[in-house]
């Protein structure tokens, strides 16, 4: 047809599959085991039908943005929040990276960076990572348009420490450098405490895993008061009102209850330790995760064909047919008893 001439194509982001059935473990995209805080369910109770007639309130004047100020001791206007991170990277990408020299991010990572790349048609590089999958500083000290990186990183739950990543920030002050930080609370060390020094630098977290809410699409970012202002501008030349009343009420119980996150996040970390020692066990390695995943390949079979039985057992994993990962299983770390189930299955499928 004439009219494909003119079509933007892309080839989309693939998410992890959404299994439509009861009864299956879903260890495969990297959700909460755990319900939101308590206080999130009794906001829904408080919701009111009638404010819907209305608009919702732009989100950084909002009680969110206020209580994640307060959280994390900064501004208000320090602060962007979109739907899920994914909506806050994308709108970075299009606001930050609009240079002509190339990105950078890792050739292993969050597999979104390039396809944002491609639709905005912004040039990128991608830099190997080591053998041990960590980030190589150097890569980063070099001509740029921009830098993004998950710390820890996706998918491998690797770890960069602070100095690292202050060393890239400051390497690149004239560009802007963002931390995707999706998976920090899982003992990581967060990069929020360098934004006094740098206003190049953009730190993205997410509701979607620590705080038990992928369902609800919540995603900010941190940086300085210009970062955020250039970003916020940019989001209202698209779409002014993205974030609807209930998230916004719904989001501020899920921040207020620290207790109820800590704990979340404790128990997961715990259950990633005994994951280590059962996978290990099993003939599987892995790097040291900080995420709530461990990507583990085994000694002797295939991934793709433990991936495949895995599934076939109602067990879910995530599973990349790429280069330098394709004999990796990205396993979302779930509730004890649903890892239970996962180490009897893998007994089964790689003779224990
Ligand atoms: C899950 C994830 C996100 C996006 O999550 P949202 O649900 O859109 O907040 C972003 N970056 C990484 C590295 C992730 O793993």
């Amino acid at each position: 047809m004439k009219w494909e001439e003119n079509v933007r194509k892309v080839v989309p982001y693939t998410p992890g599959e959404q299994p439509n059935r009861s009864g299956v473990i879903k260890l495969n995209t990297n959700e909460s085991p755990y319900p939101p805080a308590p206080g999130v369910a009794a906001a829904i109770e408080r919701l009111v039908p009638d404010r819907l007639r209305l608009y919702p309130a732009f989100p950084e004047q909002t009680a969110l943005a206020a209580e994640l100020a307060g959280y994390y001791h900064v501004g208000t206007d320090q602060i962007f929040i979109g739907v899920g991170s994914d909506d806050v990277l994308s709108m970075a990408f299009m606001t930050f990276f609009n240079g002509d020299r190339p990105i950078l991010f890792p050739d292993i990572t969050y597999s979104f960076y390039d396809v944002w790349a491609e639709v905005y048609g912004i040039p990128y590089e991608t830099k190997a990572l080591d053998a041990e999958f960590r980030i190589r500083t150097q890569d980063y000290v070099t001509p740029n348009g921009g830098i993004v990186f998950p710390n820890p990183n996706a998918p491998t739950g690797v770890l960069m420490g602070l100095a690292q990543v202050e060393e890239i920030v400051a390497a690149n002050r004239d560009v802007v450098v963002i931390v995707d930080e999706a998976y920090i609370d899982f003992g990581g060390i967060s990069a929020i405490p360098l934004l006094d020094k740098y206003d190049n630098l953009l730190v993205v977290q997410t509701f979607s895993k620590s705080r038990s809410m992928a369902g609800m699409r919540i995603g900010y970012a941190l940086g300085s008061p210009q970062l955020i202002k250039y970003l916020n501008d940019v989001k209202y030349s698209v779409n002014s009102y993205t974030l609807n009343y209930p998230t916004l009420e719904l989001g501020v119980e899920a921040v207020r209850d620290k207790a109820y996150f800590e704990a979340c996040c404790g128990r997961i970390m715990q259950t990633r330790t005994r994951a280590e020692e059962e996978l290990a066990k099993r003939g599987f390695t892995f790097p040291k995760s900080y995420g709530n995943f461990i990507f583990a390949s085994h000694k002797s079979m295939p991934a793709k064909e433990i991936f495949e039985r895995l599934k076939e057992n109602d067990i879910y994993v995530r599973w990349w047919n790429k280069e330098r990962i394709d004999n990796y299983l990205r396993i979302t770390i779930g509730t004890d008893e649903q890892m239970e189930t996962l180490y009897a299955a893998l007994d089964q499928i790689c003779g224990g």
